[in-house]
This record gives structure tokens, C-alpha cells and sequence, in this order.
């Protein structure tokens, strides 16, 4: 473990062949993130849920050096079809973060991508990921911007999915990942109140054990990532200047986002301010 206990969480989409230039970050093709795998697991790495971690930072145990946490958002079908088997054959878990409203349909809220036609996991597959020992976690309903809705709409936006998955899925749901990472001390104060015990936000940072439970970074993984630098994640830490470099940055995105100087759906113009 790093001296600042420090624990990678990284941050997944979709695993799939194709993807139009906006959505591309977020798309890893099959064969680069099986060879991502593989890399974690020869060097010895093990997973964790968002759960595990935020559990063990609050009993103040450590867990074992080189533990990584896979997160997946939005819940698109690949992740039963094509993740799932891979990260079976490695003994790896996950967290995967289900937008309530598209279980079973279509990413319609990826239309301003291009991408409003990919296919999203059902119930039975959820079924199945629970029965594999994936953790589900919320990812809101409809996907929207949390920090920017007005409180009744936030209220929904994180009550409705819990509800629903756990009714559903038997399961206690209690990792939310904000949509687009994006959150605000009211965001953060509502998950507490309704019973989540951790959120995650993105940052490309690495957590640390001192991290905020409502705001844990992760780090974006794309195709474009080696084996060897996904396992170097494994054992990175952030400095203080990365971290005040990230604050930063996603405080000109709010200032920006709230001027509605962007499209309210667009990731990739997000992207595009870090
Ligand atoms: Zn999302």
C-alpha cells in the first residue's frame, strides 16, 4: 500500500467495437480491455467494490496493496455480454452503475453523441451480474446534470433508481455515481440523507484514504490505455497539485455549465475542459 493508502478507482463505459469520435474516450474495444485485465491480474492485482473500499476506510483498514476498483457507468448491455466474462476468468469484481430509466432499452440520452441507439443491460443479465457478485450501484434515472436540477428533481433523480434496483434486485444499493461526475455540496448532503454511503465524481485522480466518501475520484481508462499503464494506476498516488489542478477544473466547468455556455448534455464538450 502507498504511504497514502491511496487506491485506484477506475472508470469504465462501455466495451464494444465501435463509437462515434464523441463517445470514443468512453468506449474500450474487447481485446484491449481483456489485455487490460489480463495486465491487472499477472501483476498480481486484486478488485474491490466501491462499497469494499468506502467500508474499510470507515472501520480504518486498508485494503491490500494493489487492489483496484472497476467501476462501470451507465449500464449498457456489454458489460453482462463482453466485461463480465472477462473479469470472471480473472476472479475480478466490479461496481456497475445502472441509469434506472434505460434498463432493458436504448442510450437515448446519448443522442447529442451520436450514440442514442446502444443497447442497454435488462433485468435478466442484471439478475445475473448481482448472481456473479457485481455490485450495483445507482447512476440516476434519467441521467441528468445533478448539480444543476432544481432539489425535487434531485430528490427523485436519487431516490428512484435505489428503490427501484433494490426492489427488483433483492440487493442494497449504496454506491451512486453522479452523471457526468458532476455534483455540488447539495448533491453530496441529498445521498448522504437518503441512505447511499459513497458517490463517485471523476477527476483522473487516484483516492486517497482522507477522500470525501460523497466525492471519490476515478480515473477515465480508454482504449488507448497499455496494459502496463493500467497496472501502473495500480500503484500511483496524486500530488497536492493535481488535486488543486482538478478543483479547479471542475469548478470553471460548473461556472461554464450554469452559464449555459453548454449544450446541458454534452459530455464530450466536458472532456474537452480538463
Ligand atoms: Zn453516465
Amino acid at each position: 500500500m502507498t504511504p497514502s493508502n491511496g487506491v485506484a478507482v477506475l472508470m469504465y463505459h462501455s466495451v464494444a467495437d465501435s463509437a462515434t469520435p464523441e463517445f470514443a474516450d468512453f468506449v474500450v474495444e474487447p481485446d484491449v480491455f481483456a489485455r487490460q485485465m489480463t495486465a491487472l491480474a499477472e501483476a498480481g492485482c486484486t478488485t474491490a467494490t466501491m462499497s469494499d473500499l468506502v467500508r474499510a476506510r470507515s472501520e480504518g483498514r486498508t485494503l491490500p496493496a494493489g487492489t483496484v476498483v472497476l467501476t462501470f457507468d451507465d449500464g449498457f448491455l456489454d458489460f453482462a455480454s463482453t466485461a463480465l466474462p472477462v473479469l470472471r476468468s480473472h476472479g475480478f469484481t466490479a461496481t456497475l452503475y445502472v441509469t434506472t430509466r434505460y434498463v432493458g432499452g436504448r442510450s437515448l440520452w446519448l443522442r447529442p453523441e451520436g450514440e442514442a441507439d446502444r443497447p442497454m443491460i435488462g433485468w435478466a443479465d442484471l439478475a445475473t451480474v448481482v448472481d456473479a457478485g457485481v455490485e450495483i450501484g445507482a447512476h440516476t434515472d434519467t441521467h441528468p446534470q445533478l448539480d444543476l436540477v432544481q432539489p425535487t428533481v434531485l430528490a427523485r433523480e436519487l431516490t428512484v433508481p435505489k428503490v427501484t434496483l433494490e426492489d427488483r434486485l433483492g440487493v442494497p444499493v449504496t454506491s451512486l455515481a453522479y452523471p457526468f461526475g458532476y455534483a455540488s455540496r447539495r448533491v453530496r448532503a441529498m445521498a448522504a440523507q437518503l441512505g447511499y454511503t459513497n458517490a463517485c465524481i471523476v477527476s483522473d485522480l487516484v483516492s486517497r484514504s482522507g477522500d470525501d466518501p460523497y466525492a471519490v475520484p476515478r480515473v477515465t481508462v480508454t482504449g488507448a490505455h497499455t496494459g502496463s499503464q493500467v497496472v501502473a494506476l495500480s500503484t500511483a498516488t496524486s500530488t497536492w497539485q493535481e488535486r488543486r489542478k482538478a478543483d479547479l477544473r471542475r469548478a470553471a466547468s460548473r461556472t461554464l455549465r450554469t452559464a449555459r455556455l453548454k449544450k446541458p448534455e454534452s459530455a464530450s464538450y466536458s472532456r474537452s475542459l480538463r
